[in-house]
Order: structure tokens, then C-alpha cells, then sequence
């Protein structure tokens, strides 16, 4: 059933200082509303308990894409559109084009952002994987000053994350890479569109003289978090490829993931595709 609107509040911030201001004056009262296509969602099924609500998508500051020798970095309401038209993030991070252009529909990447994605914590979404596994970092940003931190880290348990209720997620960095990396990102849903993840798996990774080097994976649906799979990637790093090192390589990842029944899947089933997965992007590389 549809939300009673009238006991809904909606204001609207046109510069960041003002928006902090907002968030400062009364912490935790006022949440920030982007794109609004998680928030809407719950609204119009009348499962949205918060009320007030602060519209950030009119803050120029949280736009735009910088581009340096050593970095990429992207406003927090970077659209899933904008991701997939970036040149750069074409060259250098396909994943997260993919996983772009895999996110809803066209609607949905029009309003849909990064940083709503990031924040909703939803661990089926399938931007995280991506950010990830190209070792992201988050600036957040209050009246008290700006930090980063490492997006490894930021979700601490289910919906728990690393933000205060005074701060705005303003921009996602990563971090360029001189080496010729290799990049593999899958989400296996229901369709080939307008689905939830039942796995997502993004792995990036480079191999030097027959062994593997610079190797990250992450997954998503699999936990109560999106998850890097650090040992995974320890069992990996500086392997050669083989099926001993896959095999290795299936039973690490076979503990560190913890993935749930749900209405849109099945434990067992998302065990055994991260596995595949998992070995399928083992091949690519060694193919
Ligand atoms: C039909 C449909 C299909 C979808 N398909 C997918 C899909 O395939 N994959 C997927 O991952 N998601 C999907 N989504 C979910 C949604 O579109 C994404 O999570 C989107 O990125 C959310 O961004 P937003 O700007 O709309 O967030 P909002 O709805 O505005 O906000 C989401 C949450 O983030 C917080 N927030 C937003 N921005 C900030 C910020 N800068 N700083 C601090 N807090 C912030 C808000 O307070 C809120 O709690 C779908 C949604 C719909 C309705």
C-alpha cells in the first residue's frame, strides 16, 4: 500500500555548504534523497519509516568526472548513464560499465547514482563488486571537514556502514593502473534485464610470467555485505594457473562467502555459481 505522502518532507539544498548545514543543524533528521529510485520504491509500498528528507540531486559539487595521471574520480550522483558514456571508465574500468549498463533500465540509469547504490548498501546491488575490486575510496564530507576512506571496509554489516548521519558521500576515487590488467565482471540474475543479482562477481587481475599478480575479487548476494574476497586473493597471488591452484582457489572462496535463501534464490545455488564464476574468470586468465 502506498505511503500517506502529506506525512513526507522534502527539501532541497542548491550548494553542498547549505546541504551539510542542513544535516548539522539537526543530525539524523534529515536524510539525503539523490536519484530516489531505492527511496521511491519504498515509498510507494509504503515501507519508507523515514520521514524527512534532504534532495542533494541538485548539488553541483557531487557531479562531475576528474580525471588525473594517478586517478579517476566521480561525483556521488554520477548516473549509471554518465558511467557508461565516460571514455576513460570505458578504457580502464569496464566492470563498472558493465555493471552500468546492467542496472535496471534505461529509466533507472538515467536517475539512478553511484553514491545511492553505494549508501543503500543493498548487498545484491551490482556497482559495489566493481568499486571493489578496482579498490575504491569514498570521500565523505560534513561541516567538519572532508575524509576518505577505503570503500574495502565501508559496509560493516548488513545496511551498517562507515558514514555518519552529518555527512554526504561526495565523490568515489580510483586509483589508475600503469599495468595491462585483466577484467572480468558477471552478475547472473533471473533475466538478462530489469533483474536482482542472484551472484555478482567482478575480478581483476594480470598475469606475470605464468603467475598470477595484482589480483582482486569481489562478489555480491553473497553476504550480508558486498564482499571483497581477500582470501581468496591470498590463496591466488603468486600462483601459476592451474588446476591445483583453482581447485585451491574454490575451497577458500567455498568458506569465505556466506550466501543466504532467499525469495530470489538458494544458498546451494549461489555456493555453487560463485565457484563457477570464480574458476571461469581463472580461465580467462590463463586463457
Ligand atoms: C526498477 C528498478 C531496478 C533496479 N535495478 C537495479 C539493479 O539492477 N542493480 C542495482 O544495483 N540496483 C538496482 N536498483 C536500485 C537503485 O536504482 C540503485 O541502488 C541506485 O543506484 C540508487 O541510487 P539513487 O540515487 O536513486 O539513491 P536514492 O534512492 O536517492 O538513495 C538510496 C539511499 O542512499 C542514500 N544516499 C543517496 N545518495 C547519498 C549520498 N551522496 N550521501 C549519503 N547518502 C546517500 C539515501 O539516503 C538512501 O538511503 C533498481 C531500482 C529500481 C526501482
Amino acid at each position: 500500500m502506498r505511503a500517506y505522502l502529506p506525512s513526507y518532507e522534502l527539501i532541497s539544498a542548491a550548494q553542498l555548504q547549505e546541504a551539510l548545514g542542513v544535516l548539522a543543524n539537526e543530525p539524523g533528521v534529515w536524510r539525503p534523497f539523490a536519484g530516489g529510485t531505492d527511496l521511491m520504491v519504498l515509498l510507494e509500498a509504503g515501507k519508507l519509516p523515514h520521514k524527512k528528507y534532504l534532495n542533494i540531486w541538485n548539488l553541483p559539487e557531487l557531479r562531475g568526472v576528474e580525471v588525473t595521471a594517478s586517478q579517476v574520480t566521480l561525483g556521488a550522483l554520477t548516473t549509471y548513464t554518465e558511467v557508461q558514456q565516460e571514455k576513460v571508465l570505458q578504457a580502464e574500468f569496464p566492470m563498472l560499465c558493465q555493471a552500468a549498463s546492467e542496472t535496471g533500465g534505461l529509466a533507472i540509469q538515467n536517475r539512478g547514482t553511484l553514491g545511492g547504490n553505494i549508501v543503500n548498501a543493498s548487498p545484491a546491488a551490482d556497482s559495489p563488486p566493481a568499486l571493489l575490486a578496482y579498490d575504491a575510496e569514498l570521500e565523505l564530507v560534513s561541516l567538519a571537514g572532508a575524509r576518505w576512506v577505503p570503500y574495502h571496509g565501508f559496509h560493516i554489516g548488513y545496511k551498517q556502514m562507515g558514514i555518519k548521519p552529518d555527512e554526504l558521500l561526495t565523490r568515489i576515487r580510483l586509483p589508475r593502473s600503469s599495468e595491462k590488467l585483466q577484467h572480468y565482471y558477471r552478475k547472473v540474475g533471473t533475466r538478462k534485464a530489469q533483474a536482482i543479482s542472484k551472484v555478482c562477481f567482478a575480478g581483476t587481475a594480470q598475469v606475470r610470467a605464468g603467475k598470477i599478480d595484482d589480483l582482486r575479487i569481489a562478489l555480491g548476494s553473497i553476504a550480508p555485505v558486498p564482499l571483497r574476497c581477500v582470501q581468496t586473493e591470498d590463496a591466488l597471488r603468486g600462483s601459476e594457473l592451474n588446476k591445483t591452484s583453482i581447485d585451491r582457489a574454490k575451497a577458500v572462496l567455498a568458506n569465505e562467502i556466506v550466501p543466504i535463501d532467499d525469495i530470489r534464490s538458494t544458498r546451494n545455488y549461489r555456493q555453487q555459481v560463485s565457484l563457477n564464476l570464480l574458476e571461469d574468470f581463472l580461465q580467462h586468465l590463463s586463457a
